[in-house]
């Protein structure tokens, strides 16, 4: 009789989902888990305090979960005397410990994660089977598939796909109400008066088990981004159901018309928040769409509002995990605007004089948290418009937001936001002067800058160098007929216009406090 093979089953700390696909065959008579708490996951880019907490928080919280069904389990915690901080050196130890005869895991979100583990596989002659991860719609071959032949690649295209092929807010072939995109319903402002009464958001008290790691994070990653001081996420599946539903009831039907809209001091707004809990695997996106579509059926929400959620996972969400894995490892090199300023000091603390990145900044120290527009119309722009090295501005997003993870940030943050790949992404650079956040929100009002000037003591810096940026790259964006308007203002401006802006954006990159009074 032959004796079963004795596996190791690896699970990272963003798969934590009991149906991933690594334990659909576990077997507790032979298998054993294996999770390990590294510093290296944390160190290898400054990981906020809120996104350290998260993630060590989620992992000890499922772990418990594992051992309650008494499943034997290898758990390495970051704060034994042994630990050897990294997955390689822990995973290592594991193999050298267990003697195991086969590695089995879920994709990971990470290209560095999957090379270095393979590379401990092979090291030790342990063969490593990677199985797909059906959390997601699509599997990266079938993105594959559907790049093919493509010179670029658009979400709209692959998003009708998904439609088609998930079946949902589909009307047999046709999309539901006859449009696939409500994006002009979706455009809305809080106007003069401000969003009034705000639906709280689900926050959870931390437990004894968040709380020994906040000690800890605070302790040990003193000198980290952000603070601890307030944390409220969804660490188990238990409170990201929670999460779900009081999304669905509370804020979902108002989503849509208010998806863009911002306002000082207002962190939650109406947007779901569940971006952690998802790339965690607490929350399973079919079953977050199921109720997203089932709210539409029951007439809770209108169809722009779900129409525009279930665009953002079942598109954006599924379009740059797929661009991530087609395009690594040299995708994180890009930089086709080459540009190569320094991230400015401010995005650390917060310290400047502009509103709006004060305002976005300072609540993702506080939370690790900004919405959609506050990533890539205030920070993303900013950063955009000065030059910044798209690598440090990676960092920076990969560093600061609990729900960071390199498969989702890494697109966003150098395809979307920063051009970085010359539009393979995105069909054009997402720019705008200070008049778009002043139409977006109420920041402007309260700010020493006015959006409507690119010149003098008062010139809005975004607006300076929204021009700059324009006088830049002109050659560039002259092929882009979706840049042509905007080209054409530019052309408006005097030749004497155009040399003060240069001069004055000149200043906002050399004087590191030209923000500031
Ligand atoms: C520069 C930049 C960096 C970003 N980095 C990340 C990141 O590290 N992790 C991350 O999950 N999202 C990232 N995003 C996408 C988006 O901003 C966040 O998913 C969203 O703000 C999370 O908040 P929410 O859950 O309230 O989202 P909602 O506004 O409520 O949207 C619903 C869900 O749709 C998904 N989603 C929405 N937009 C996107 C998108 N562009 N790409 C992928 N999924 C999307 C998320 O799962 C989100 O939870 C980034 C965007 C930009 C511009
Ligand atoms: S004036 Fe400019 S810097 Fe100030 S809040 Fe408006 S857009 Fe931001």
């Amino acid at each position: 009789m032959n004796t079963p093979s004795k596996r190791l089953i690896l699970i990272l700390g963003d798969q934590l989902d009991i149906e991933a696909s690594a334990l659909s065959d576990f077997d507790p008579a032979h298998d054993t888990l294996w999770m390990a708490e590294v510093l290296e996951e944390s160190t290898h880019i400054p990981s906020s305090k809120q996104r350290t907490t998260v993630f060590l928080s989620a992992m000890r919280h499922f772990a418990a979960q594992l051992q309650m069904r008494g499943w034997p389990l290898r758990y390495r915690r970051i704060d034994s005397a042994d630990n050897r901080g990294s997955l390689a050196g822990e995973l290592a130890q594991a193999i050298a410990t267990i003697k195991p005869d086969q590695l089995v895991m879920t994709a990971p979100g990470d290209w560095r994660v999957l090379q270095s583990l393979r590379a401990v596989a092979k090291q030790h002659d342990v063969p490593l089977e990677v199985r797909d991860d059906t959390h997601f719609f699509s599997t990266v071959r079938e993105f594959t598939e559907h790049a093919k032949g493509r010179k670029q690649l658009r979400l709209e295209f692959f998003y009708r796909e998904m439609r088609h092929k998930t079946g949902l807010l589909m009307s047999g072939k046709e999309p539901l109400g006859g449009q696939w995109n409500f994006d002009t319903d979706n455009r809305g402002s809080f106007g003069k008066k401000g969003p009034g009464q705000l639906p709280s958001p689900s926050r959870f008290a931390p437990d004894a088990i968040t709380q020994e790691v906040i000690g800890w994070v605070n302790d040990t990653l003193a000198h980290h981004p952000g603070s601890v001081t307030q944390f409220g996420w969804p660490v188990t599946r238990a409170q990201a159901l929670v999460a779900l539903q009081e999304f669905i009831t509370h804020r979902l039907p108002s989503f849509g018309l208010y998806q863009d809209a911002m306002w000082e001091g207002e962190v939650w707004l109406y947007h779901s928040h569940l971006s952690c809990a998802l790339n965690l695997k607490l929350l399973n996106p079919r079953e977050v769409l199921a109720a997203a579509e089932a709210a539409l059926q029951s007439g809770h929400a209108p169809l722009p509002a779900v129409e525009g959620f279930v665009r953002q996972i079942l598109g954006w969400r599924e379009y740059v995990r797929g661009i991530y894995w087609t395009h690594m490892p040299d995708y994180v090199e890009g930089n086709a605007q080459q540009a190569h300023e320094p991230l400015p000091d401010f995005y650390w603390t917060g310290d400047t004089d502009m509103a709006c990145l004060r305002d976005a900044i300072t609540q993702t120290l506080q939370h690790g948290y900004a919405h959609h527009i506050q990533r890539l119309m205030v920070t993303g722009l900013y950063a955009l418009l000065l030059g910044v090295e798209p690598k440090q501005v990676h960092q920076w997003y990969l560093g600061v937001y609990v729900d960071a993870v390199e498969w989702v940030e890494l697109p966003n943050t150098l395809g979307m936001s920063q051009f970085a790949d010359g539009g393979l992404m995105a069909s054009k650079p997402y720019v705008a002067s200070g008049k778009y956040i002043d139409r977006m929100s109420n920041h402007c009002k309260g700010c020493r800058f006015n959006p409507a000037e690119s010149t003098g003591e008062t010139a809005c810096p975004f607006t300076t160098l929204y021009w700059d940026y324009l006088d830049r790259h002109a050659d560039m964006l002259a092929k882009n007929p979706r840049m042509l308007m905007q080209l054409k203002n530019l052309n408006r401006l005097t030749p004497a216009q155009r040399e003060a802006i240069g001069t004055q954006a000149q200043s906002l990159r050399t004087n590191k406090k030209a923000h500031q009074a």
